[in-house]
């Protein structure tokens, strides 16, 4: 088998995701809403599993982190604080020729719509979502979507410490919605204007703050290596001093080999004291670590790893595409860890005969508390094979006449299509052994 990534990856895997109910494009029937996509049955479960993955490995499998879930809308109290109605701007532009609307850092001098090189001078344009909330308008009711779920970390900081009692070093992890009106919203679901992000503040004790910055850079580069991405299609990418935000004090960005080059997938950011400082000064409460033992008293510093679930689900799928040839015919296999596959195991009765189904509804039963199954009657089993192949379903379990005689069925493995015989009373394990589930 030898792995071939086609020059139009980014298209194939547009409608690969479309035609097999991965991502739609939203209010599809009304010819889409270029800034938002909506995810069915088949990109529902990869995208719970990629966020469960980030889930597991940040606060399940570690003692020193806890979660949350904050609320979307906010005061303008936070985002002042925050500095995000001061400076959470990027520059827009207006082509003179064509009147189309650009981000200035993205377009170098050209238009991309007309090939223009004029342009108004750039303003600063403020990327969140405001609304109003309750039914009086006017700047008393003023409320903002969350541009990021950082916020909710700082804003709850006090009453998580207070209702965990936790010492420094220690995490707040949160995973859920953000908004952003992008000026450009492009390439799929790499840049939307609500997407999904994947946020931990770990917070330490100043003197630590270098070290957890070089920690967290190296653990969160290894989370996407250990799910699948190939190392040569990651790399980290440390922002010049004269490039960092306004409250960083050093920032590392963990990219992927998109098919327009290196990009941002994660950013890890050494944020030092600003937030819990600017929340602080702004509400009036104590945002500081007490340290009973020593007497000593002070504001944590902050490490962030800020990541995108929507993005992180597209590279995972970008780097799963491939097509190899087997038995002679074109195959598209998506390789994607059997974590974050939509479907663990696929049951395929050879024929429609009500022993069978009867047999193959059997098994799947058996697997569904351990696993997603997927149940296809429809068509010839090599089909079913390929169409299984292309949702990334790491194995197979297929049902024919002689599990009527031998009470077994044959497993199919995606990546090497080695099939063997297992008894139905083995399947369980058999299965939970060949995913490493415990
Ligand atoms: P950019 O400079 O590309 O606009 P950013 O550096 O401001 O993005 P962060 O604020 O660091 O992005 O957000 C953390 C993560 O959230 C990003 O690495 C990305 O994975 C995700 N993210 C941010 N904006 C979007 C968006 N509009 N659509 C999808 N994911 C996003």
């Amino acid at each position: 088998m030898t792995d071939h990534r086609p020059a139009d990856l980014l298209e194939k895997v547009v409608n690969l995701t479309k035609r097999r109910g991965f991502i739609f494009p939203s209010a599809d029937i009304y010819g889409g809403f270029r800034s938002a996509y909506d995810y069915g049955p088949l990109g529902v479960n990869m995208l719970r599993n990629v966020k469960a993955a980030w889930w597991r490995s940040m606060v399940q499998l570690r003692g020193d982190i806890v979660g949350i879930d904050a609320a979307i809308l906010g005061p303008p109290a936070i985002w002042a604080a925050s500095g995000h109605l001061e400076t959470f701007t990027d520059p827009l532009v207006d082509c003179l020729r064509c009147k189309e609307r650009w981000r200035e850092d993205k377009i170098d001098g050209v238009c991309p719509q007309c090939g223009g090189t004029e342009f108004t001078e750039a303003r600063a344009f403020n990327l969140m979502f405001k609304t109003h909330a309750g039914p009086v308008e006017g700047e008393g009711a003023a409320a903002y979507l969350r541009p990021e779920t950082a916020q909710g970390m700082f804003t709850n900081f006090a009453n998580v410490l207070a209702a965990t009692r936790r010492k420094p070093p220690f995490g707040i992890a949160q995973v859920g919605k953000s908004f952003r009106n992008e000026i450009t919203p492009q390439n799929f679901v790499f840049r939307t204007r609500e997407f999904e992000q994947m946020e931990m503040e770990y917070f330490v004790p100043p003197a630590e703050a270098d070290h957890w910055y070089r920690y967290w850079i190296e653990t969160r580069y290894a989370w996407y290596r250990d799910l699948g991405i190939p190392e040569n299609q990651l790399r980290l990418h440390e922002h010049a001093p004269e490039d960092l935000s306004h409250y960083s004090r050093g920032t590392t960005d963990v990219e992927y080999l998109f098919p327009w080059g290196f990009d941002e997938l994660e950013g890890v950011a050494n944020r030092g004291d600003y937030d819990l400082t600017q929340h602080a000064a702004a509400s009036g409460v104590r945002l500081e670590y007490f340290d009973q033992a020593s007497g000593e008293r002070y504001v944590p510093w902050v490490i962030e790893p800020a990541a995108g679930a929507t993005r992180a689900m597209m590279a995972f799928l970008l780097a799963a595409y491939a097509e190899d040839e087997v038995a002679g015919e074109t195959r598209v296999v998506l390789r994607l860890d059997s974590r974050l596959s939509p479907y663990q195991v696929a049951v395929l009765p050879l024929s429609r005969k009500p022993e069978l189904e009867a047999v193959a509804q059997e098994v799947a039963a058996r697997l569904r508390p351990l696993v997603m199954v997927d149940y296809d009657v429809t068509q010839s089993i090599g089909r079913r094979y390929r169409r299984q192949d292309e949702i990334g379903t790491p194995l197979c379990v297929t049902v024919d006449f002689d599990s009527l005689e031998d009470h077994a069925v044959t497993l199919r493995d995606r990546d090497t299509t080695a099939q063997v015989r297992v008894g139905i009373g083995g399947v369980v394990d058999e299965v939970r052994g060949r995913l490493g589930l415990s």
